[in-house]
């Protein structure tokens, strides 16, 4: 098999499942428990805390596991209007956001809430300028994902919240940066944001897994779960040790040599865009700076054929975010491309163990595709 989906989903590390391994079967201890297995599990809980939070760039204690990163969205976005509920109910967001937050935001809506959806030009990109301009002073949440999962884009996210300081300082302010977490360098503590949000399964640890970074503008937070007390109060339920485990010991494997890994990311990207750009009809989509995602048209082609035609050569590509299902992307709607082009995205998403020799598998097929099958777009 070839896989090319690594912003889908990752594999776990042999080291990653041996910790998880030890925790769900020798380990398993409460953290809540005062036994010393229990006072232990507690101990390493706090560690692996702080493991992430060193990555994330900010101190533990601000630091919130969570099951995933589509929860850690779901919380940012209710807790930032409910923080700023006497504020206003308005929520600047972008048109290109993961539905993880697209859909919080329409919830929101239900609720009262009047949303900005911003659009990107045709590369994919969204100046910090036009975030800007859309904040009024009733915005209670500034939303804004730092690296687009279609696309690769990343957004100005330092800029913005700079320039939302200066014109609101009261206006909160998230981002998603599930793809961005050790991918695109960046400090939690120092970029300005209120809320990082951030997924396990994207950078080699297990699914079901993440966490989200409140930062201290964040006073009293709004509860996500109710009950025993967990995470500061603000996150009940009993703390998932063997995902955590599983969760900073990928943390620990991916920083090692990490530069090298991405210097490997950037040069595998170049390569598949020059590769597939010799391919007849097929073009870079967007300018995507982060070094694991390539965009692509093979335009008059549809991609989810592509995909099931890949897919039975055993080459693991996307048509566009894993969540769609088959539905046609709001990402690549957004941009506003041609019919055809639009109909013939795929994405490919590069990880540490990916080669040149994948990328010309994955082209090889492609330009077969091309040549083999009718146009129908
Ligand atoms: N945000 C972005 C940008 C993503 O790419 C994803 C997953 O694809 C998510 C959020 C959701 O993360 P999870 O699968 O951990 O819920």
């Amino acid at each position: 098999m070839i896989y090319l989906d690594y912003a889908a989903t990752t594999p776990v590390p042999r080291a990653v499942a041996d910790a998880m391994y030890e925790v769900l079967t020798c380990r398993f201890g409460n953290p809540s428990s005062q036994y010393p297995m229990g006072l232990e599990m507690k101990k390493r809980v706090e560690g692996w805390r702080r493991t992430v939070a060193d990555a994330l760039g900010c101190e533990a204690k601000y630091l919130h596991f969570t099951s995933c990163g589509t929860e850690g969205d779901n919380w940012a976005v209710a807790a930032a209007c409910w923080q700023n509920r006497r504020l206003g109910k308005h929520i600047v967001t972008t048109a290109v956001e993961h539905s993880a937050v697209l859909e919080a935001c329409r919830w929101m809506e239900r609720q009262g809430c009047e949303v900005t959806y911003l659009m990107p030009d045709r590369s994919g990109r969204i100046a910090a300028e036009q975030v800007l301009e859309a904040v009024r002073p009733d915005t209670a949440l500034v939303s804004v994902m730092m690296v687009n999962n279609e696309l690769g884009t990343v957004y100005p996210i330092e800029a913005i919240a700079r320039g939302l300081a200066a014109k609101n300082p009261k206006t909160l302010f998230h981002t998603d940066a599930v793809q961005g977490f050790l991918e695109v360098p960046f400090a939690a503590g120092k970029l300005g944001a209120d809320f990082v949000a951030v997924s396990a399964h994207k950078i080699g640890g297990p699914k079901g897994c993440g966490a989200l970074y409140i930062g201290p503008r964040v006073r009293n937070p709004r509860p996500l779960l109710a009950g025993g007390g967990q995470e500061d109060g603000l996150r009940a339920g009993t703390e998932a040790t063997a995902q955590i485990a599983g969760f900073a010991k990928a943390v620990e494997l991916r920083r090692q040599g990490l530069e090298e890994k991405l210097a490997h990311l950037r040069d595998l990207r170049a390569y598949a865009a020059e590769t597939l750009s010799a391919i007849p009809d097929l073009t870079v989509v967007g300018d995507g700076q982060a070094p694991h995602i390539l965009a692509a048209s093979l335009a008059g082609w549809p991609s989810q054929n592509i995909v099931n035609d890949l897919g039975s050569q055993g080459i693991c590509i996307s048509a566009g975010s894993a969540c769609h299902q088959g539905r046609p992307s709001h990402v690549v709607a957004a941009l506003g491309l041609p019919r055809r082009a639009a109909g013939g995205v795929i994405r490919l998403s590069f990880g540490p163990e990916t080669t040149r020799a994948d990328v010309d598998a994955c082209a090889e097929a492609l330009r077969r595709h091309h040549d083999q099958r009718m146009p129908m777009l």
